[in-house]
């Protein structure tokens, strides 16, 4: 991002064809798409470079294939950690191994690596967003210490946290109040020179330590762990955590030294507890809501990034094109992007997972105790099968797919 698209300086009375307001992954992502279609966009952040604040930090699956449909996956590898396989690890034991291209990388890094291809049809101006007004033709907004601009359509990509949608009359609906509790935090090797594998996802094997999985991977030059589990930020064992992490973590995770390789716990411990919020009331004239700022998810089940891209692929290149050629920005013309079918299929599709993920790990009852045992049990059968013969295992996958 060059010096002179970077607004800092009073700005009256500037007009655009779309106000984005929030420049974290969401909000940058839908700039770099509709700059590049030739829109005059003003994406707009109350920080020049984003905060180092705990969010995704592993993209992978469906995310990398929607990264590439929007032209923007190369500057994620030019900037990331990439690896292919992942050992899965349940009880001490290998359950399986995932092969697939993920990525590594601190969420600051991953926006301003975004933030460096906006392209020159983008200006981005730094400032605190405090107050919108909507209608049908010109959308007004005010940037403390920089006066009120205006634009043809506001997209609001503020995340979890949004404010501004409360002037509009837009409120948010509490699916699940604090869901699950995610810890980030980085490790070193102990007694050795490196850990024994590169990538290793350790899940949780008893359902009172409420653990879905701990995530351990590559990022920048350090190896970062996520640690997802469902309980209150207040309780002893989260407690417990913060003051003595190696040995609450591999009390509860015993066999994980032995897996991966003695560990020290370095530097400061990040944790999150996260609502799953949907907005509601948000079909109004002259505005649109993104990203988290729609609906947030649950960071065991992994879909934040792939509902936002889902948001940001649908919302730039089959909605926007035709609401700018015509002339008013109707609230039934911004319903047809919240009913847009792939969208919701994607937002209810996280939904599901969250409480998948969160019945499989704490459910105690016979049906969710044996649906535990079948799928751990399953995924280690497929995994004895794909040693023996990976077409088979392949086969039987298929199968699965088509029942
Ligand atoms: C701990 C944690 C772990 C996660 N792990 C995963 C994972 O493994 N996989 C996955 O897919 N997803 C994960 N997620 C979810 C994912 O990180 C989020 O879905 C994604 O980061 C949301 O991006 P966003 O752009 O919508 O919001 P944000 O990145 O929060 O950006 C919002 C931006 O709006 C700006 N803003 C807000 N209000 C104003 C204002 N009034 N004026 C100006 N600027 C404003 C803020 O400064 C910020 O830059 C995780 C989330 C958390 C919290």
């Amino acid at each position: 991002m060059t010096a002179d698209r970077l607004i800092s300086s009073p700005l009256i009375q500037t007009d655009t064809d779309i106000a984005i307001v929030g420049a974290g992954l969401a909000g940058t992502l839908a700039a770099c798409v509709l700059g590049r279609a030739g829109y005059h966009v003003t994406l707009i952040d109350r920080h020049l470079l984003f905060p180092q604040e705990f969010r995704v930090e592993k993209i992978g699956g469906d995310q990398i294939e929607k990264l590439r449909r929007l032209g923007l996956l190369d500057p994620l590898s030019a900037a990331a950690i990439a690896f292919d396989e992942i050992v899965n690890i349940r009880a001490g034991r290998v359950l399986d191994r995932t092969y697939a291209r993920h990525y590594g990388i601190l969420y600051n890094d991953l926006v301003a690596a975004m933030r460096a291809q906006l392209p020159e049809t983008v200006r981005f101006v730094v400032g605190q967003v405090d107050g919108v007004k909507t209608s049908t033709s010109r959308q007004r907004i005010a940037i403390l210490g920089h006066g009120e601009m205006t634009a043809r359509l506001l997209v609001l990509a503020t995340g979890m946290g949004d404010i501004l949608g409360r002037d509009l009359g837009i409120s948010r609906k509490f699916i699940r109040p604090r869901q699950s509790l995610t810890f980030g935090f980085n490790l070193r090797p102990a007694g050795a020179k490196r850990f024994k594998h590169t990538a290793l996802t350790y899940y949780g094997e008893r359902v009172s330590d409420g653990i879905d999985h701990l995530s351990l991977f590559p990022a920048s030059d350090i190896i970062r762990a996520n640690l997802f589990l469902f309980r209150d930020h207040r309780d002893p064992w989260a407690k417990a955590f913060r003051e003595r992490p190696k040995e609450t973590l591999t009390a509860a995770l015993p066999g994980l030294v032995n897996t991966f390789g003695d560990f020290e716990v370095i530097g400061r411990i990040d944790s999150w507890l996260s609502d799953i919020t949907v907005a509601e009331k948000c079909r109004r004239e002259g505005v649109v809501l993104i990203g988290d700022a729609y609906q947030t998810s649950c960071p065991a089940a992994g879909t934040g990034v792939s509902r936002l891209l889902t948001d940001v692929e649908r919302l730039c290149t089959a909605y926007v094109p035709q609401w700018i050629a015509e002339d008013s920005m109707t609230a039934a013309k911004i319903a047809t992007f919240y009913d847009d079918a792939q969208k919701q299929e994607m937002d209810e599709r996280a939904l599901q997972l969250a409480d998948y993920r969160h019945d499989l790990t704490t459910e105690t009852g016979l049906k969710w105790t044996t649906r535990r045992q079948f799928h751990f049990a399953r995924r280690r059968v497929m995994h004895g099968i794909d040693k023996l013969s990976p077409a088979l295992a392949d086969r039987w996958r298929q199968l699965k797919i088509a029942t």
